[in-house]
């Protein structure tokens, strides 16, 4: 069997590059030709996983199926790949140091200093031979985070100087990925910002062997001999990345720029077949051309930062193109919903979704939400904090417990009917301790769930501490809400329906994380079936 291979991706000028979006197009055209690929992340900063961050830091965390909280751009993995990532595919600064130093805790270091060379860089090395060393993998695309010339960047830099130098020019390559910015005034594209990150990553002992450049316009021969002269790379391995309208056409950019022929070429594989698009290309044809479209209002409080949500759009773009339809997102703050607004706010849409989420914040608005929704006979899709918000609105509502509520936002609730899991009264670190990642469901078969997924053990990521509360089961189901989905060996209440309501699930998991561009999710689907039914009779 032949030795796995590394592709590094670095990033230059300025972040926000799409460094994952291009990683995750690489390694699609690669998996397309035949070749097993999988894609990992190092993020720079101290926390050790981004479980404990603030949306708004850097948007949504993803949630693998092994229960890691991880980065957003393994949720654009997983949705190109089409297969599952796990901790190993996100490393943080944070678990590195964490590491290091419980084995110098442990004296296994016998003695000896400990510092970041070479301790810190052999952890990182570690870390992404990993995933190597497993077999599974012909070809391991490595995402360096943050923008070359930080200072925190450094040692992940220093590392992949070394693998470049162990592995041999045949066995590990850096695309290094850029920005080419258009001077409106000089009616000039410039090269010198690339030409000095291309600088700084040689001061570290690290030369790209091809460089992507981000353009809103066509890069030129010229421009490309010059990127070429000054940067130490062939003109052929100067590839444009230009503005695409949609993520998911970059693959198909990059085909059409040959990226995976020179990543092939430098790495001394075959090409082996054309690469398979088949299926890719008809989402894209369905997903660019759409035939019909739904107005979905999306509920949620981190809305100004449209990343923290980024799994649910993505999978709603998944679940439109299975309908040809575009679906629209009407961002609704849940703070501002009210009393005496939320009509205006919801009206004409169709179908609600109350997304996830964390404390008191804009509660009462997504309760609100809830009601319109179930009121009116709007589609309904309940997530995590959504499907409690569902509980606590029909509780309210039709089971008239005025106080029902979560202990979260509550702790003294009369009704607690959602409340702590009992494994979660005792826990004290809020990193890493929430109920994560798959868990077993069964569905009944007369649910809607049930038809949606054509099956009755699924298996779901979760990321919650709060529960349904079971004491609340038997009024809720007698009075029309019934728990079509559970956890088999827990009890844990999974979904919940209202059969009278045309659509309105509330799962407690996050259907999210598993769609995919080839496998849209099926409850997002049906979702989006129910809004276009509601559209059309509308
Ligand atoms: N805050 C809720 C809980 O911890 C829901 C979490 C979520 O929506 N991911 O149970």
């Amino acid at each position: 069997m032949q030795n796995t291979k590394y592709v590094f991706v670095t990033g230059g000028v300025t972040s926000s590059l799409g460094k994952g979006i291009i990683a995750a197009s690489l390694a699609k055209l690669l998996q397309a030709r035949g070749f097993r690929v999988t894609i990992q992340k190092l993020d720079p900063y101290i926390n050790i996983d981004p479980g404990t961050l603030n949306p708004y830091e850097h948007g949504e965390c993803y949630v693998t199926d092994d229960g890691a909280e991880t980065d957003l751009d393994l949720g654009h993995y997983e949705r190109f790949l089409g297969i599952p990532t796990s901790q190993a595919n996100n490393v943080t600064t944070g678990r590195i140091y964490q590491s290091v130093i419980d084995k110098e805790r442990k004296g296994e270091f016998l003695g000896k200093t400990v510092q970041v060379i070479p301790h810190i860089t052999d952890e990182i090395k570690e870390r992404v031979q990993l995933l190597g060393e497993t077999g599974e993998f012909d070809i391991v695309v490595t995402e360096i985070g943050g923008t070359v010339g930080d200072i925190e960047s450094l040692p992940y830099i220093e590392s992949v100087r070394q693998l470049l130098w162990e592995k041999g020019e045949e066995n590990a390559i850096v695309i290094h990925l850029t920005l080419i910015p258009y001077l409106a005034a000089a009616g000039e594209l410039k090269t010198k910002p690339t030409q000095h990150s291309v600088k700084s990553l040689m001061e570290s002992g690290v030369s790209p062997d091809i460089l992507v450049c981000r353009t809103e316009h066509h890069i030129s021969d010229d421009i490309k001999r010059k990127l070429a002269l000054f940067c130490n790379v062939n003109k052929e391995d100067v590839i444009e990345s230009i503005d695409a309208e949609t993520i998911y056409d970059v693959p198909i950019l990059m085909l059409d720029q040959g990226l995976d022929k020179v990543v092939l070429k430098k790495l001394d594989l075959p090409l082996k077949s054309n690469p398979d698009l088949i299926k890719w290309n008809d989402f894209l044809i369905k997903h660019k051309s759409p035939t019909s479209e739904v107005e979905i209002a999306l509920i949620g409080k981190y809305v100004e930062l449209h990343d923290s949500y980024k799994s649910i759009t993505e999978a709603f773009i998944h679940a439109g193109s299975s309908y040809a339809t575009k679906v629209n997102v009407r961002w609704v703050h849940s703070e501002n919903l009210d009393l005496s607004n939320y009509e205006e706010h919801l009206k004409d849409v169709d179908g609600i979704l109350v997304a996830p989420g964390f404390g008191d914040r804009g509660i009462d608005g997504k309760i609100k939400a809830v009601q319109y929704a179930r009121e009116n006979n709007i589609p309904f899709f309940g997530i995590c904090l959504g499907m409690q918000m569902a509980v606590i609105e029909f509780a309210k509502n039709v089971l008239g417990l005025k106080d029902a509520y979560s202990t979260e936002m509550k702790p003294n609730a009369e009704n607690p009917v959602i409340d702590l899991m009992q494994s979660q009264k005792d826990v004290v670190n809020k990193g890493g301790t929430m109920r994560l990642g798959a868990w077993d469901c069964q569905l009944a078969e007369d649910s809607k769930s049930f038809k949606a997924y054509g099956k009755v053990n699924i298996q779901e990521r979760h990321r919650h501490r709060y529960e349904f509360n079971n004491d609340y089961l038997a009024d809720m189901e007698a009075n029309g809400m019934i728990a079509v989905g559970k956890n088999p060996k827990a009890d844990l209440v999974e979904v919940v329906e209202i059969p009278d309501h045309p659509w309105f699930v509330g799962v407690q998991y996050h259907p999210e994380y598993k769609s995919t561009v080839l496998n849209p999710h099926p409850l997002f689907v049906h979702f989006i079936k129910a809004a276009l039914k509601y559209s059309n009779q509308k």
